[in-house]
């Protein structure tokens, strides 16, 4: 595997190649990752990663400079994967001036669910994502369905900009007690970790619920979400949201589209201590 961290070598190493196909990453790689590599492989070649803990996405009191950062590690899983290039630019590399030029998701998308609680957030995503695209030119690039938001977002993204980038959604790899896989997941002490398990039991709880409702419309819908939310602060979680929603564009399901069986999915972002995790279950 080639380590490279220059755009311009980045570019000259890549010249020619025309089905690459791309995972961009924060890093700490788990399970999760290496299923999108996986993933990546089937679509095209050669696979390139990359890992960037990019600043432009966290707020002032996130945590940028505690985020895990295991690059060794994160290279040798990688490797066994058989990634082609590993592009881990430095701030320098990647923002060589002060990024001054951003892409806005619009508010619809991006200042709801995560982009309330976190402000700036979607449009640290994006433009580190349109950068990276710029830099690598993938003919796919593959995100997981853990970051159900993102991946929308960004799909939108290179549909509104016409970019040539085939956008591959990865199923949530978990732990066999249901929690999601996530870097983050390393904050957690020992008694929080066997309580995290509870937010995914949570998202099947109002699955069932949803499930069952017969007579749908949005004051039920509402009464779940918050019934949900109530038993999760209950157990000493600080739950931001848990939101039944459509799958197509995030919106909450009007009384019409909730008869009809529109397809929905359930997202969550609850504080656990101090740790704050996300997930979501397709209904
Ligand atoms: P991150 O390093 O957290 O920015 O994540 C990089 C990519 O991995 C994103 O597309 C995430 O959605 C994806 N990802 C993170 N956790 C998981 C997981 N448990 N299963 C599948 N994909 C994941």
């Amino acid at each position: 595997m080639k380590i490279i961290s220059d755009i311009q070598e980045l570019r000259d190493h890549l010249r020619g190649q025309n089905r690459a196909s791309f995972v961009p990453t924060m890093g700490n790689l788990h399970e999760g990752h290496l299923s999108l590599m996986r993933l990546a492989r089937q679509h095209g070649d050669p696979v390139v990663a990359s890992i960037f803990v990019n600043r432009l996405q966290f707020g002032p009191n996130e945590d940028f400079d505690s985020y895990p950062r295991t690059m060794q590690a994160d290279i040798d899983k990688l490797e066994k994967e058989g990634v082609y290039i590993l592009f881990a630019p430095t701030e320098r590399d990647l923002y060589p001036q002060p990024q001054e030029y951003r892409v806005d998701p619009p508010q619809q998308l991006g200042d709801i669910l995560e982009g309330e609680f976190r402000p700036g957030f979607f449009k640290g995503v994006c433009t580190v994502v349109l950068k990276l695209f710029s830099c690598v030119q993938p003919k796919v690039a593959v995100f997981g369905k853990k970051d159900y938001q993102q991946l929308m977002i960004i799909r939108q993204m290179a549909k509104q900009f016409a970019l040539p980038v085939d956008i591959i959604p990865g199923e949530t790899i978990r732990a066999e007690d249901g929690l999601a896989l996530s870097s983050r997941n390393g904050y957690l002490s020992i008694e929080e970790r066997a309580e995290a398990p509870e937010l995914m039991k949570a998202l099947k709880e109002v699955r069932e619920r949803v499930i069952q409702l017969k007579d749908r419309n949005s004051h039920s819908i509402s009464e779940i979400e918050k019934a949900a939310v109530a038993s999760l602060a209950k157990r000493g979680w600080q739950p931001d949201y848990i939101a039944i929603r459509q799958q197509s564009d995030l919106a909450p399901a009007s009384n019409e589209q909730l008869q009809a069986g529109e397809p929905l999915v359930i997202l969550t972002a609850a504080k656990l201590g101090k740790t704050r995790l996300i997930d979501n279950l397709e209904i």
